[in-house]
């Protein structure tokens, strides 16, 4: 069986962002040689997501809006965590509604994926470096 790893890094100009990193995990999967496997991609950050869903902006700018309400980041004072001095307690409760990881099959060298579906990194709590881990097994 073979094995891969990789880290992607990120630092995001904004607090909050989405970013399409399917190009990226497709090039590990190139460089993982696996044909027939599976393909773990995770935040290792727990004010980041990783998920699965359409690139399309209307629905990203949704996604904000539905987790501004869920979770919004102000007033500060709202989170018992941000007594810590920390002011990310929205961007806890937000990744984790949005998942901390992906598992996509690979056959045949590729990322098997349903209809219109893309990998992104949410990012909650950005303005600093953060990585991404692909993990990637099979033959
Ligand atoms: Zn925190």
């Amino acid at each position: 069986m073979k094995s891969y790893r990789k880290e992607l890094w990120f630092n995001t100009p904004t607090r909050r962002a989405f970013i399409n990193i399917t190009p990226q995990v497709e090039q590990a999967v190139k460089e993982s040689g696996v044909k027939e496997g599976l393909c773990l991609v995770n935040a290792m950050h727990i004010t980041a997501s990783v998920f699965i869903n359409d690139d399309e902006p209307g629905l990203h700018q949704d996604f904000e809006r539905w987790l501004e309400e869920l979770a919004p980041e102000k007033p500060y004072s709202r989170y018992n965590h941000n007594l810590t001095g920390e002011d990310n307690g929205d961007a806890h409760l937000k990744r984790q509604i949005m998942g901390r990881e992906v598992v996509v099959a690979i056959t045949d060298g590729k990322l098997d994926f349903g209809p219109w579906e893309q990998i992104f990194y949410g990012e909650f709590d950005g303005k600093r470096p953060k990585r991404v881990l692909i993990k990637i097994i099979g033959e």
